[in-house]
């Protein structure tokens, strides 16, 4: 298990040029141990950028990226170190399969990796298991499951290099409602109960919601709020202000509170909805 952190991190492409362009400024997030972590915010919000951070696959113009207390360009050489345990999902990973079957390409990975074969094997299993890949499909081709599955394999080689924090750019992105619960839920319960603190990116809020312990709202470059989802969504109407929504539910009770209807305007889910409004018609 790890923790990660990005202070004061700014990032500006092609610097001392005329298309130089501020993505991130000045940012400061935790990433602590264990916690399920959404960034939202809409296209060119700098939430990829983020994310592309938090690997190593690009180097802040200033600002520091700690992961457990430590900058991770403080030796550009061990830079691979942190890629291992930072493992990243990029958006439609389901686009660089390439094995002959599913298993190979959930190997590729460990393969890397320099492990024995009796570990590749464990690894494979587990990571396909936490994903949800059915055991059947371990020796078809990636290319005759359905998008859904394709990504969960996806995601498992990335999983199966036992990662200590997972980030996920857009994993539900395309899908529908089965296959999204099927990513989020399954693989965000799986990383709850394992412990691996997730990171995950998306320009909804809806989906996310309901599966994050805190959610980072990215507006122009800039962290804009940083609490539990609840308490974001109390700002909806400035997440309006900015090309964001809040759950259709958050809309739906309090259009019911200012009707005069007492209910509880800080539910987010169809269920906690059905509960407040239950209570508020039995009183
Ligand atoms: P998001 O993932 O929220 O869409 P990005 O991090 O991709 O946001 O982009 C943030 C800003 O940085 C945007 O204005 C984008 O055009 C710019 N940007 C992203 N990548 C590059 C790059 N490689 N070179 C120049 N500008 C970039």
């Amino acid at each position: 298990m790890s923790s990660l952190s990005l202070k004061n991190i700014s990032v500006v492409y092609n610097e001392n040029s005329s298309f130089s362009k501020k993505a991130l400024d000045n940012i400061n997030v935790d990433f602590p141990e264990g916690k399920i972590i959404g960034i939202i915010g809409k296209t060119g919000s700098g939430k990829s950028t983020l994310a592309s951070l938090l690997n190593g696959l690009i180097q802040p113009t200033s600002g520091q990226v700690l992961l457990d207390n430590k900058d991770i360009w403080e030796d550009p050489k061990k830079i691979r170190d942190v890629r291992f345990k930072v493992g990243l999902s990029f958006q439609y990973p389901e686009y660089q399969l390439f094995g002959e079957t599913v298993r190979e390409d959930i190997s590729f990975g460990p393969k890397n990796m320099g492990l024995s074969e009796k570990e590749i094997a464990e690894r494979v299993n587990a990571a396909a298991l936490f994903c949800g890949i059915d055991p059947k499909v371990m020796n078809n081709s990636p290319f005759e499951l359905s998008g859904g599955q394709r990504r969960r394999v996806a995601i498992a080689g990335i999983v199966a290099m036992d990662p200590s924090i997972l980030v996920l750019d857009e994993p539900a992105s395309g899908l529908d409602p089965v296959g999204r619960e099927e990513i989020l839920g399954g693989i965000v319960r799986n990383s709850k109960e394992r412990g691996t603190t997730t990171i995950i990116i998306s320009h909804s809020m809806e989906d996310i919601a309901k599966y994050v312990d805190r959610i980072v709202v990215m507006n122009k470059g800039s962290k804009m709020l940083d609490d539990e989802p609840k308490k974001v969504f109390a700002h909806y109407e400035e997440l309006e202000k900015v090309g964001l929504a809040a759950p259709q539910v958050t809309y739906m009770m309090h259009a019911l509170a200012e009707k005069g209807i007492p209910v509880n305007t800080q539910a987010t889910t169809i269920s906690e909805a059905v509960e407040t409004i239950t209570q508020t018609l039995k009183k």
